[in-house]
């Protein structure tokens, strides 16, 4: 049996990063990390790298970057190198670094420690079945792992597409230190051998993340649990170029109320729906904050003049006293409910006159007023109905009676299914009116809802009422994170009843 210990790196400058995928809405998870990140850089002196890992290219959402940049700024997170700010160790676009991981995929093709693979997607959907059916984990069998120079070189004569994959030992184990958890072991028999770059000469997410963690100096790793499992396939890496690897901090995941993963049907988790909800920046950086106990807890002075007191602290104030090694492995709860208690202890402190100010800039803004003045222009017949036409546009929820969203041919149970087909389809669609209405006129044939039938279901759980201004152009004006939040609360609160009735 080989045995490996990870070493620690020796003392450096400190350099940590986040690394998010624009895929699409800022996550209050980036945000988190985000937070954790920054405030252990500048504890330390330390630098705050942001990385973009924009290498799936499927999932690429091109206004996705400056949504990351813009709500984080929005949070009063700054980074001291990144795509917008340049740095020594640019570019921090992994797209722009292509060629840097071609490079070191042929070192490790060089070293013996990555070969090539020439399976197809049918050979290794075979091997998956055949694995399946004999109730084996699915892996890669192996086939091309020790193929001969000759069948090499005549299947790249050949030009036959290959990847390039991990050659991990299989046996033996790695133990490598989580700075929360203590020493992690893995069996090398447990981890498949990875592909490193795709056929399309982009590279995976594990080679790109720590060629760019060690080409940037990164000394300190901290990112979310989810990752955890990846690590081994990282520390095997770093072994593989001979390089020194990170600390690893895995942080605890989010979680909904019922504990399960922090997922948007239980909970918002765009960043822009917050923002154009109407909290404000320090309640939210307060409230990730409080997330996992990284605070230390109020002292018996404090607790006499008030425990709630020592839950509402800044940004400056986290960077002081924030503990990041005293952070609790137990999931912190995303509770919506204390978010909102805090966001109101903030808008209750501003003066009157910021407490005006913030909301002439979110929810009464001149541009989203302007906005909302073209839909009712030729529809009122004094100034003073103004209100009348748009409170749904300003209120933060609206509840129709059951009269009004169920179709008159229908029953509410199959309204109530098609209304969340309706939601899954927008969530994918692009915030367009023309983009929308295709899609749902689509989704309406297919499931034989009249066009009536399914703008009015629509019309209702946005409006409240069957009247409204013209649908579509409401709901590219009230957003797409505000109006998904009204569509999944409306699927909520209709279960909820459901299940009182039953
Ligand atoms: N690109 C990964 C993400 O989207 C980065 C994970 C890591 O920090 O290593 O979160």
């Amino acid at each position: 049996m080989t045995e490996n210990t990870a070493i620690a790196p020796p003392e450096a400058p400190i350099r940590v990063r986040i690394a998010p995928s624009p895929t699409g809405d800022p996550h209050v998870g980036t945000a988190y990390i985000g937070l954790i990140n920054f405030i252990y850089a500048r504890q330390r002196g330390g630098q705050f790298v942001l990385r973009i890992e924009d290498t799936d290219r499927a999932r690429f959402v091109a206004t996705s970057e400056q949504m990351i940049f813009d709500a984080l700024h929005w949070l009063g997170l700054t980074w001291d190198e990144g795509p917008d700010v340049g740095g020594p160790y640019g570019p921090y676009r992994q797209s722009e670094r292509t060629e840097i991981y071609r490079e070191h995929g042929d070192i490790l093709l060089a070293n013996g420690t990555a070969y090539r693979c020439f399976c197809t997607a049918e050979d290794l959907e075979a091997a998956r079945q055949r694995q399946i059916a004999a109730k084996l984990p699915p892996r890669y069998p192996g086939t091309c792992r020790d193929l001969d120079r000759a069948t090499i070189d005549s299947n790249l004569a050949e030009n036959r597409p290959f990847v390039i994959r991990m050659k991990v030992p299989t046996e033996g184990s790695t133990t490598f230190r989580d700075e929360l958890r203590g020493n992690v072991t893995f069996e090398h028999s447990n981890v498949d051998d990875q592909v490193l770059m795709k056929s399309d000469g982009f590279p995976t997410y594990h080679l790109a993340n720590v060629v760019d963690d060690h080409l940037m100096h990164i000394t300190d790793v901290i990112r979310a649990e989810e990752w955890i499992s990846s690590t081994p396939k990282h520390i095997l890496l770093y072994q593989a170029f001979g390089w020194q690897f990170p600390r690893f901090w895995h942080m605890p995941l989010l979680r909904n109320l019922d504990k399960s993963k922090i997922s948007k049907r239980k909970n918002p988790v765009s960043l822009v729906y917050y923002r154009q909800a109407g909290f404000l920046p320090q309640a939210v950086i307060n409230f990730l904050g409080l997330m996992g106990g990284g605070m230390p807890s109020p002292t018996p002075v404090e607790i006499v003049n008030g425990a709630k007191e020592s839950e509402i602290f800044s940004l400056d104030e986290m960077i002081q006293r924030f503990e990041v090694p005293n952070i609790r492995l137990g999931g912190p709860v995303f509770d919506l409910t204390k978010l909102r208690w805090l966001n109101s202890e903030y808008l209750r402190a501003l003066t009157p006159e910021a407490f005006f100010s913030a909301l002439r800039e979110t929810v009464l803004s001149d541009q989203y007023l302007r906005d909302i003045s073209t839909l009712i222009q030729t529809r009122i017949e004094t100034l003073g109905e103004f209100g009348n036409l748009t409170a749904f546009l300003l209120q933060d929820n609206v509840m129709p009676p059951q009269d009004v969203w169920v179709p008159k041919k229908r029953t509410p149970e199959e309204t109530l299914v098609f209304s969340a087909e309706q939601l899954a389809i927008l969530e994918v669609t692009e915030w367009t009116t023309a983009a929308m209405e295709l899609a749902l006129k689509k989704l309406g044939e297919e499931k034989t809802w009249s066009v009536k039938e399914n703008f009015m279901l629509l019309r209702a759980i946005l409006s409240g009422s069957t009247m409204s201004p013209p649908l579509l152009e409401s709901m590219v004006i009230f957003g797409k994170a505000r109006t998904l939040d009204r569509l999944r609360r409306f699927q909520e609160a209709q279960k909820k009843l459901a299940n009182t009735r039953k």
